[in-house]
């Protein structure tokens, strides 16, 4: 291909120049032709219909208006002023008022002259107004080819001062067009065009600057939505092909002793069908030579931690070492409990690695690992320390809780010569379609069934104004012999004062329920960790009735007695954190209740929340709905959403679409894992694009 128009620096195009290249590239980062091609618009008007100013009678949607302005004038001084018009046509008058960018849009109008207005009307004060409407002048409007549907792009307020508001940038694309021809490369084969009926790339982009009828909008951004979903799929998937069936795993082959005998004479219960289901994939990857990359997904309480346990067995069995990763030293702490307690008078040797074990115990440690006398090491971030080595790791098992990222993963991969097997557990059900992304290369397993004998948590809402009603239903719990979790919200920035309410809450709760026949708890983030172990010992052992605490107790708290679940100001908590939370009860075999208290003033997203909450425990419902609200990246973190290179796809809108494209780039690896096949050229070529880490990755031509 020859040297491509779209190379040009930006500064060439008619119309730009030094000093527009310059804030361009500042503001939108447009160095070049192809950049600014891809500055796609993010909605269109549609300017085939004309309104009257009289037709308005609703806020429902845009309107154009033919007319004039017969009066312009500042208000305000400073930051402010606001500019305010009146604009007429033969029916009637409306205002119109921006309240930024007064200073360019001013000298925009003149009096006399025909304006086409744009803009979404309002009632204020009983009147019709319109705020930061478009407008052009007629001449303007008759300088353009017509076009009935009119792209919108987005703009700074710095390239607006200069001429470059959504017009202006219209303008510079429509004199770009032209010019293009040919410049947009093909990234997708023809048998995929051809297979899915797309437009071609080019013709899409272009298409998309100058579309004719809304149908075919949805058929240009749906063939560019796809690619990026497309190539992401397959980057993904050639990643998890060669974690799996291409790098050679350490093999278990034998179920030995160690496993028999904890079968025959440990096993504290009968497991259920998921648990032994899920096992049976397990044995399936590691005893075969592939290598394991695996997402354990189980909702709280599913029962994960004994299928870590019988794993560990196998690789040890097999002469391995195992690492079992926390997110928190609670939950570390009490997995190495739950160690501890299963393998009682069985030899293999457990010990536990956290920030705080003190210098002469680490190197103890340590030097274990190393000799290998030591089977499994439980701990935090600080078994991914590099002074942590091992003599002989088979398996990395990390409890996530969605807190690590891919790449403190691959640093546990790192301590063994032969990449050891890997078992991510989640207790956050994650969204299939997330999964399918974020975790994307990792095989997936799902514990869909809690142990028998559990019932239901009950989940009601209760106004604030209901307190004492709670308060007595929470004294009969108290009565049976039950005890009780209130906990509050502790968001970041509103520290002083949520502490505040906690305080309050703590004296209100003593007040009702008072010494010397209640005793009530209180642990917060605050409060020095001898003081919060005491207190959270007083609830475990039965001591206190009742724990006031902050979400501190999300994770790692277990306490079967609890049978109530209070959570105040429930309105301000996320749908995952709610569930989270409604898991610290329901652990016992008693009827367990959680209560979600919240004030009078509800928004739309907090209704659902709530209304999700009372309808389902189902963590695998909860995280579709949670999805929907929030969007991929609250739900999985800035750090691991933001990588994905989804520039127009959206996880949650275009979920169908991501499906296809999962299931094309599995079938196309299927035929072709290397992607070596003439046909498939391009794909290997986009693939490369994509690892070589481009930020613009799917633009590049
Ligand atoms: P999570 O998946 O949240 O880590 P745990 O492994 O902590 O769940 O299990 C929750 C509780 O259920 C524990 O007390 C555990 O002993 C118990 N449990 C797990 N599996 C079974 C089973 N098959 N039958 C009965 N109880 C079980
Ligand atoms: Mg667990």
């Amino acid at each position: 291909m020859s040297e491509n128009i779209l190379d040009t620096p930006i500064e060439f195009l008619k119309g730009v120049g030094p000093v527009r290249a310059d804030l361009l590239t500042k503001e939108l980062g447009i160095r070049n032709f192809r950049r600014l091609l891809f500055h796609l618009p993010f909605r269109y008007v549609d300017r085939s219909q004309f309104h009257q100013v009289s037709d308005i009678v609703s806020d429902a949607g845009f309107v154009q208006l033919k007319g004039e302005f017969t009066k312009v004038q500042e208000i305000g001084v400073g930051r402010k002023m606001r500019l305010s018009a009146v604009f007429e046509d033969e029916s009637g008058r409306i205002e119109c008022v921006w309240f930024k960018g007064a200073k360019w849009i001013k000298p925009k109008i003149h009096y006399g002259k025909t304006y086409i207005l744009y803009g979404k009307p309002s009632l204020y004060k009983n009147t019709w107004n319109i705020t930061h409407p478009d407008f052009e002048s007629m001449d303007a409007r008759r300088g353009r080819p017509e076009q009935p549907l009119q792209p919108v792009y987005s703009s700074t307020e710095k390239l607006s001062g200069k001429g470059l508001h959504t017009n202006g940038l219209m303008k510079l694309i429509q004199n770009l067009l032209p010019q293009v021809n040919g410049g947009v490369p093909e990234t997708l084969p023809q048998w995929l065009i051809d297979k899915m009926k797309f437009p071609a790339r080019e013709k899409a982009i272009l298409g998309l600057h100058a579309p004719t009828d809304l149908k075919s909008i949805e058929a240009f951004r749906t063939r560019l939505k796809f690619e990026e979903l497309f190539f992401l799929q397959l980057v993904l998937l050639l990643k998890k092909n060669q974690q799996t069936i291409e790098l050679p795993g350490v093999r278990f082959e034998r179920v030995g002793e160690k496993f028999n005998q904890f079968y025959a004479e440990k096993l504290p219960f009968e497991l259920t069908n998921a648990q032994k289901r899920v096992i049976k994939e397990i044995r399936g990857d590691v005893n075969t030579g592939r290598h394991m990359s695996r997402l354990l997904q189980g909702d709280v309480g599913s029962g994960k931690t004994i299928v870590a346990l019988i794993c560990a067995l196998i690789a040890i069995d097999n002469g391995f070492q195992v690492a079992l990763m926390a997110p928190t030293e609670i939950l570390a702490t009490q997995h190495m409990e739950s160690f501890t307690k299963m393998l009682e008078g069985m030899d293999v040797n457990v010990a536990l690695l956290t920030g705080s074990v003190k210098t002469a115990a680490r190197k103890e440690i340590h030097s274990a690992l190393e000799d290998g006398s030591l089977d499994i090491l439980i701990g935090t971030h600080a078994l991914i320390e590099p002074k942590v080595k091992f003599q002989n790791l088979g398996l990395a098992i990390v409890d996530e809780q969605h807190r690590f990222g891919v790449a403190q993963r691959a640093k546990l991969w790192k301590k063994a010569a032969l990449a050891p097997h890997v078992l991510v557990m989640t207790a956050t059900p994650i969204p299939r379609t997330l999964a399918m992304t974020v975790y994307g290369d990792l095989d997936v397993s799902v514990i869909d069934e809690l142990p028998p004998g559990r019932k239901e948590i009950r989940t009601v809402h209760r106004f604030d104004k209901s307190r004492l009603k709670v308060f007595q239903f929470i004294r009969d719990e108290i009565a049976k012999g039950r005890q009780i979790y209130v906990v509050y919200p502790l968001i970041e920035e509103s520290q002083a004062m949520d502490y505040k309410d906690l305080m309050d809450g703590y004296e209100s709760v003593t007040r009702a329920f008072p010494a010397p026949d209640y005793r009530v708890s209180i642990v917060h983030g605050k409060m020095k960790p001898e003081d919060k172990d005491f207190e959270m010992r007083q609830f475990a052992e039965g001591k206190s009735q009742i724990l006031v605490a902050t979400t501190v107790i999300e994770v790692g708290v277990n306490v079967p007695n609890a049978s109530v679940m209070v959570i105040e100001s429930s309105e301000r908590f996320g749908l995952s954190q709610l569930h989270q939370l409604r898991g610290r009860v329901g652990r016992g075999a008693e009827q367990s209740y959680c209560i979600l208290m919240t004030g009078e003033k509800l928004s739309n997203d907090a209704r659902t929340r709530l209304e999700t909450m009372c309808r389902t425990n189902d963590g695998f419902e909860i995280a579709e709905v949670d999805l929907d609200l929030r969007g991929p990246g609250d739900l999985m973190g800035t750090q691991q959403s933001g990588d994905l290179p989804l520039d127009l796809a959206d996880l949650v809108k275009d979920k169908q679409l991501l499906v296809t494209a999962r299931h094309i780039a599995e079938q196309v690896l299927e035929e072709d894992p290397h992607l070596d096949a003439d046909q498939n050229r391009l794909l290997k070529e986009g693939v490369k694009r994509i690892r070589r880490g481009k930020q613009d990755w799917s633009r590049i031509s």
